[in-house]
C-alpha cells in the first residue's frame, strides 16, 4: 500500500476526533533554531480561524487504525470490517514536513490504534514528535494523543515535544466506559490527566518564577505549553446533559483542561447492540459548547441551566429549541425585565442578547448619560429579542408580554435567527 492510501485511510479515521484544537499555544520560531516553521499564540481551533482570520490546518491522521481494543462506539476497534493501515514513524514525518513545506498545513494531530501495547503504540507516537523537533526542527504546531496506560516516562516525554496534549475521558460516566469500552479504565485515565496536569503547572510555575528572578535559567524543560484537552462521546450511553457537564465540569477543575470537546456519537458499520441506533441531533452537541462557555465565563450553574424541574418532559437535559441562556431566563421570567440603569453587572450577563463585552459597555455608558432604547440598537443588540428582558429610560415592556402562556414560542419561531455563542 502507498502512502497516499494509508493517508486516505488513516486521515478517514482521525476525522471521529474532536479533539484538535491548535489554541492557546506558546510562540515557537524557528529562526532562533535554524529550522523551519512557527507557531504564534492565541490561534484557533482546528478547520477554524485565527482572530487575524487565517484558517488553521493540522495533518489529523492516525499512526494505524490497527487497535486491540474492543470500544463499542469505535470505528477502529478490533472486530470492525475496515481497511487498515499503518503509517512508519518516517512516513508521518516526511507527510508532516512535506505539507508543511507545501504551506498545507501549520501543524500535526497525531492519535493511534493500539498495537502491541500501549507503551509500544506510545513509543511510536512519542518517536515522530521527537524526530520532528529534534532532527528536522520543527516548529510547527504538534498535538499528541496520549494513551493513558502508557508509562509516565513516556508522557513526560510527549510533553517535552507537543504544544498540546489530550487523552480522551470517553465517555461522562465509568459505568458507561466499563460497559462500551471495557479494556479501558477510568482510574489510568485520571492518573494519567493528572500526571499531565502536574507537568504542565510545574513548566508554567518554572515560567514565573524565571520572570520574577529575571533568570532563564530557572524554566524547567517544555512541556506541553498550551495545556490538555479531552473529548467526550455524547448520546453513546444514556447519560443526560447535566451529568455530561458536571463531569466536564470536574475535568476543568481538577486538571485545568484547556478545553473539553463533546463530539456527537455517530453509528458505525456493524454496530454493538448496546449502541443506538440513531446519533442524537447535532444541535445538542452544539448546546453542550454553549453551556460550557456559560459555566465558565458567565457564572451560571450546571442546575440552572438543565432542566430539573420535576415536570420537566426531559429531566437533566439543554433545551434543543433555544440556547441555554434563553432557557434559563424563559424559565425564570419573574427575574426580568432588568433595569439597564441600575442593574449590577452580573445581572445584565444575564440577559439573553448581552454577551461580556456588551455588558461592560453599557455598564460604562451609563455612567455619562442613562441608556435609552436607541443605545441598545447603537451597540447593535438584538433588539427583537431583548425587547421583553429590559428597561431603559424610554422603554418598558408590558408585563403581560413576559407573562404571556405562549411566551417561549415567540423565540422558538425566531430559531433560524438564534443568538450566537457569547451572547
Ligand atoms: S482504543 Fe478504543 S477508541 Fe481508541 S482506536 Fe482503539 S478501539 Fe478506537
Amino acid at each position: 500500500m502507498d502512502v497516499l492510501q494509508k493517508l486516505e485511510i488513516l486521515a478517514d479515521a482521525a476525522k471521529y476526533d474532536a479533539s484538535c484544537a491548535s489554541s492557546g499555544t506558546e510562540s515557537r520560531n524557528s529562526l532562533k533554531n535554524q529550522g523551519i516553521g512557527s507557531t504564534s499564540p492565541g490561534m484557533g481551533i482546528c478547520h477554524s480561524y485565527t482572530p487575524d482570520g487565517r484558517c488553521i490546518s493540522l495533518l489529523k491522521i492516525l499512526l494505524t487504525n490497527f487497535c486491540l481494543y474492543e470500544c463499542a462506539y469505535c470505528v477502529n476497534r478490533t472486530s470492525s470490517n475496515v481497511p487498515r493501515a499503518r503509517f512508519s514513524i518516517d512516513e508521518v514525518v516526511n507527510l508532516t514536513m512535506e505539507f508543511y513545506k507545501r504551506n498545507y498545513i501549520e501543524g500535526l494531530f497525531l492519535s493511534s490504534g493500539i498495537i502491541k501495547s500501549a507503551d509500544y503504540t506510545m513509543e511510536q507516537v512519542v518517536a515522530v514528535a521527537r524526530k520532528l523537533r529534534l532532527e528536522h526542527r520543527f516548529g510547527g504546531y504538534i498535538h499528541l494523543k496520549t494513551i493513558p496506560e502508557a508509562s509516565p516516562e513516556l508522557l513526560a516525554e510527549a510533553g517535552l515535544y507537543a504544544d498540546r496534549l489530550s487523552i480522551n475521558v470517553e465517555l461522562p460516566s465509568e459505568t458507561s466506559l466499563k460497559r462500551l469500552a471495557p479494556e479501558k479504565n477510568a482510574q489510568s485515565i485520571v492518573r494519567s490527566m493528572a500526571n499531565l496536569s502536574s507537568g504542565i503547572e510545574e513548566y508554567k510555575e518554572s515560567k514565573k518564577l524565571a520572570r520574577k528572578k529575571a533568570n532563564k535559567k530557572l524554566i524547567a524543560p517544555k512541556f506541553s505549553p498550551s495545556g490538555q484537552s479531552t473529548q467526550m462521546i455524547v448520546g453513546a450511553d444514556t447519560s443526560n446533559d447535566a451529568i455530561i457537564l458536571r463531569k466536564a465540569s470536574q475535568l476543568y477543575q481538577s486538571f485545568k483542561m484547556k478545553r473539553v470537546y463533546y463530539s456527537a456519537f455517530s453509528p458505525i458499520p456493524d454496530a454493538s447492540s448496546e449502541l443506538p441506533l440513531k446519533s442524537p441531533p447535532l444541535v445538542r452537541e452544539h448546546r453542550l459548547y454553549q453551556a460550557d462557555w456559560l459555566l465558565r465565563f458567565y457564572g451560571y450553574g450546571i442546575d440552572e441551566l438543565t432542566d430539573v424541574t420535576n415536570d420537566s418532559p426531559s429531566p437533566g437535559m439543554l433545551s434543543l429549541d433555544v440556547d441555554p441562556k434563553l432557557a434559563w431566563a424563559i424559565r425564570h421570567r419573574d427575574a426580568f425585565p432588568v433595569d439597564l440603569n441600575r442593574a449590577d453587572f452580573e445581572t445584565i450577563l444575564r440577559v439573553p442578547g448581552i454577551g461580556v463585552i456588551n455588558a461592560r459597555r453599557l455598564v460604562a455608558q451609563r455612567k455619562v448619560a442613562a441608556l435609552r432604547y436607541q443605545d441598545l440598537s447603537k451597540l447593535r443588540l438584538p433588539i427583537e429579542k431583548l425587547k421583553y428582558f429590559v428597561t431603559t429610560i424610554d422603554h418598558h415592556p408590558k408585563p403581560t408580554q413576559l407573562d404571556a402562556a405562549n411566551f417561549s414560542s415567540l423565540f422558538i419561531a425566531q430559531k433560524s435567527q438564534q443568538m450566537n455563542l457569547f451572547e
